[in-house]
């Protein structure tokens, strides 16, 4: 065993870093606090996303990867049609952001709220630039208050209908790791329909395909490596 880990190791050296970045790429990669990225990973297909965001938001947050820039500019269409209106707050973090946050936080909070809410640098699912926190223009901040807001009772009918999940629902946390978090949505592109109806998180879904040996090769890819 031991012989063959070393040698997926030097597999995993020798490859070129295009195909090392590729093992993140999967728009279903699971990032929690088991599943770290490594600080080098950035996707290489950002792209701006054309919503209306808080002021004061940075521009390298106003992005997201290619296909959930997209398809998140389709669900902000679709809400402003309702006439129901959100902004962005941030979308993509890199390494360094987001160390500068977690610190910034626990110097300001406690490490008991900074864990529930504030991911450490490498596990914090806005570095794979799938995952925009959205509040409503009136009260553009990441507060529970968004539960109670037509936009997020939208998001929790529609948002599967353009690949977004609520990644930390409310009865979640205990698998996800974090609390109750209706402002953070997450792109999966098309099994957000399946993990909508199963009501499962990310968390319980990958424990289920795991759980069949034919799945376990395919979702080691996906699954970024030190992964328990
Ligand atoms: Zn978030």
């Amino acid at each position: 065993m031991r012989r063959f880990l070393a040698a997926l190791l030097i597999v995993a050296a020798l490859l070129p870093a295009a195909a090392q970045a590729g093992l993140y790429d999967s728009t279903m990669i699971l990032v929690n606090k088991q599943n770290a990225l490594p600080k080098s990973y950035e996707p290489d297909d950002l792209s701006y996303v054309d919503i209306a965001y808080a002021e004061g938001v940075p521009a390298t947050r106003k992005q997201l990867r290619e296909e959930a820039a997209r398809a998140l500019e389709r669900l902000y269409a679709a809400m402003l049609e309702e006439g129901i209106e959100i902004v962005g707050v941030s979308g993509y973090r890199s390494y360094s952001t987001q160390s500068l946050i977690y610190n910034q936080r626990l110097e300001e909070t406690s490490l008991d709220y900074v864990s529930r809410y504030v991911a450490k640098p490498g596990q914090s699912e806005h570095q794979t630039g799938l995952a925009m926190d959205v509040a409503i223009p009136d009260w553009p901040f990441l507060t529970t208050d968004f539960a109670l807001t037509d936009a997020y009772a939208w998001l929790t009918a529609h948002a599967h209908e353009y690949g977004f999940i609520i990644r930390y629902p409310e009865t979640g946390e205990e698998e996800t790791g974090y609390a109750f978090e209706p402002w953070h949505i997450r792109y999966v592109g098309d099994t957000a329909a399946e993990l909508r109806e199963s009501g499962m998180t990310l968390e319980a879904w990958y424990r289920r395909r795991l759980g069949g040996s034919h799945a376990r090769r395919e979702a080691r890819f996906l699954l970024p490596t030190g992964s328990k």
